[in-house]
């Protein structure tokens, strides 16, 4: 079970509180940052993590990220190391705090290792994600935002991709499919009982970091995604990019994407759960986080140079496998039913990103 703070079986204060899964990593740390930056003392926060992607530095009982943001914020983050799968230690944390709704981020995210380890992901990510359901029905807490992804769409049909795009089909990996299957289930477990509330929201490619520069994107070993990849070569950890492809039907042959900045995906999170004292949100939500504006890695490339004034060398490579060539978001529907828009720019994106990696090159261990 391995809790930092778990005590006893009885609360420890009865405030209500946010349950944040997987809050110690890269999307979970900035949304929690934001929520304790905006949110009044009456709200709590309680993260749970396995800390199988994230950082603690030896003899701290919270992760860096963690650690960072109560600095930060001056504002207690109670943390318990434990994994979602653990039924006796979930039903602990909610035994212990008044948990009102849960923010899932919690899940193993690496797609080419979800390639030959499938049996890993499912169980993380599916088996887990039912045990947390399960935790959160016996404690009659039914309000949930969920860590969705683009990816459930698969090869895009139509573009831009808007919530009605079909899912499920074509997925090339069982990370993906295991977001698409958690989907399924979240609409069952909604059609069998009318408590339920979910909002799935389906990033496209988070990018960014806290402006501070203090919190960021800290993959372990090399990054699989493009913007932690070119901040690695740009601040000298890494010698070249690889662009993977050269020859799509794309402005310049280069996959293009809808990259997001993290902060507005807190924002994103925030808009969901205001969500949840409107009628109108019982039952199951999926809604897109993205710009609407797609730009080819070379475009990345570019912009990020500017922003950090360093080059950033790279040669073609061939396609990676599972690779689509256009990817972005109709965002509209969140404007409508969250009131949320994505703010920040590509410049935005890139400089925050390289305040962080400039300052931390070897991330939360630097
Ligand atoms: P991350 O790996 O930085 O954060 C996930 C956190 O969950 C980590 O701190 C990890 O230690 C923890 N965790 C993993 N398995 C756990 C378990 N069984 N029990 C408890 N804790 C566990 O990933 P992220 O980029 O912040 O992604 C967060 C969520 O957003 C994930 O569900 C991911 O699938 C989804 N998502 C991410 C992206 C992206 O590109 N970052 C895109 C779309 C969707
Ligand atoms: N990409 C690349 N080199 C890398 C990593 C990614 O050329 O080292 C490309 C990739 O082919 C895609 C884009 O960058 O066109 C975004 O890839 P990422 O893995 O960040 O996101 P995803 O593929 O999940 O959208």
């Amino acid at each position: 079970m391995g809790g930092d703070t778990l005590n006893e079986d009885k609360r420890i204060d009865m405030t209500r509180a946010i349950l944040v899964t997987g809050g110690a990593g890269y999307v979970g740390s900035h949304t929690v940052a934001y929520l304790l930056e905006n949110m009044g003392n009456d709200l709590e926060i309680v993260v749970v993590d396995n800390l199988i992607n994230s950082y603690r530095k030896p003899g701290q009982k919270k992760p860096e990220s963690l650690r960072i943001i109560e600095d930060m914020t001056g504002k207690t983050i109670h943390f318990y190391n434990c994994d979602i799968r653990d039924v006796q230690a979930m039903h602990r944390v909610f035994q212990n705090h008044l948990i009102e709704c849960v923010i899932h981020f919690a899940a193993l995210k690496a797609v080419g290792e979800s390639v030959t380890k499938p049996l890993e992901y499912y169980q993380a990510n599916v088996s887990g994600t039912c045990t947390l359901f399960e935790v959160m029905r016996d404690h009659g807490v039914h309000k949930l935002v969920y860590s969705s992804s683009c990816t459930v769409y698969g090869e895009p049909q139509r573009l831009p991709l808007d919530e009605t795009h079909p899912t499920g089909a074509g997925l090339t990996n069982p990370y993906g499919r295991s977001k698409y299957f958690c989907e399924e289930i979240m609409k069952d477990l909604c059609a069998s009982d009318k408590k339920w509330s979910v909002i799935s929201l389906r990033y496209f490619n988070p990018v960014g970091a806290h402006p501070s520069g203090r919190i960021g994107e800290d993959p372990r070993g090399t990054p699989n995604n493009l913007m932690p990849y070119i901040a690695q070569v740009a601040v000298g950890r890494l010698e070249e990019l690889q662009v993977f492809g050269s020859d799509y039907p794309t402005v310049d042959g280069t996959g293009v994407r809808d990259y997001v900045h993290v902060q507005d995906l807190a924002e994103g999170h925030a808009g969901a759960l205001a969500c949840f004292n409107k009628t109108e949100f019982t039952g199951f939500h999926a809604i897109n986080l993205g710009t609407g504006t797609g730009y080819s890695v070379l475009q990345m490339v570019a912009a990020f140079e500017a922003a950090s004034g360093k080059r950033v060398p790279w040669r073609v490579a061939a396609r990676r496998a599972g690779d689509v060539a256009v990817n972005y978001a109709d965002a509209s529907l969140a404007a409508r039913t969250l009131g949320w828009r994505a703010r920040r720019t590509l410049a935005d994106m890139c400089a925050d990103t390289w305040r962080w990696q400039s300052t931390h090159p070897h991330g939360y261990a630097t």
